[in-house]
């Protein structure tokens, strides 16, 4: 890895109520609280985040929300605003998970703007791209990721896209006890660094590629031994704090 801080993050999903979320953080942290040699995120639903502040502000692992509205605030009845994010301690977000692409219509011209959004207010964007199995079976997986990328990536500067995370999440992979085969995730991870030096030149080699998709304690290090590789983006496994840490330690 060309000097690239590893990050593992989780995604909860819609899992865990408050008191859920104030219980693992407090065994999460105690098992992760030596670990230094990567950064740690945990993407919790918007009503587990001010928990999450008051367990984890100031503490190694970092606050990341799944979601957030690409405008500043106003008449948008049920959106959370990036300046919330950032009142309840949050300093990532997920943006473009294929599961709001899939089931709530999210667009790459929606996605683009709440990269934009997040970067503008100090968020760090973790930006997902991922094809669906029949792409990959038609030979069109990298033609769709590289695609999804740059559209959501088109219109910034270079000191912007130098904020991002990138996360490569095949769709077929993501909570189907499948997992890519650590060449493939290194070849679409490869990829997507090749989009990202057409945008932004030699400073591509600066951001934290991820790879999600069925991502466990076991795979965790073959993965992480591919080039292109900086981390993983994880859903399922990142549901039992001490599976979590133990994934983490494995990285
Ligand atoms: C995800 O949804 O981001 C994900 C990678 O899920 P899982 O690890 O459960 O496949």
């Amino acid at each position: 890895m060309a000097n690239r801080r590893p990050v593992i993050a989780g995604n909860w999903k819609m899992f865990k109520t408050v008191s859920e979320a104030e219980d693992y953080a407090v065994k999460f942290l105690d098992e992760v609280k030596d670990v230094t040699d990567l950064d740690i995120v945990l993407c919790a639903p918007f009503t587990a985040l001010h928990a999450l502040k008051n367990e984890l502000e100031e503490s190694i692992v970092h606050i990341g929300a799944q979601n957030m509205a690409w405008a500043d605030q106003g008449a948008y009845t049920g959106e959370i605003s990036a300046q919330m994010l950032l009142d309840v301690a949050c300093t990532y977000v997920i943006i473009g998970h294929s599961e709001r692409r899939e089931m709530f219509g999210e667009t790459d011209q929606e996605i683009a703007k709440k990269v934009q959004q997040a970067i503008a207010v100090g968020l760090t964007p973790i930006l997902c791209c991922g094809e669906n199995l029949n792409l990959r079976e038609e030979g069109q997986a990298v033609e769709r990721v590289q695609g999804q990328v740059s559209r959501a990536l088109s219109g910034l500067s270079i000191e912007d896209l130098s904020r991002i995370i990138v996360a490569y999440e095949p769709i077929w992979a993501i909570g189907t006890g499948k997992t890519a085969s650590s060449q493939d995730a290194q070849e679409m991870c490869a990829a997507i660094r090749a989009t990202l030096t057409e945008l932004m030149g030699p400073t591509a080699e600066k951001v934290p590629i991820l790879y999600g998709g069925s991502v466990k304690a076991e795979n965790i290090g073959e993965l992480m031994k591919e080039p292109d590789v900086d981390g993983a983006l994880v859903g399922g496994a990142s549901l039992d704090p001490l599976s979590f840490a133990k994934l983490i330690k494995n990285a």
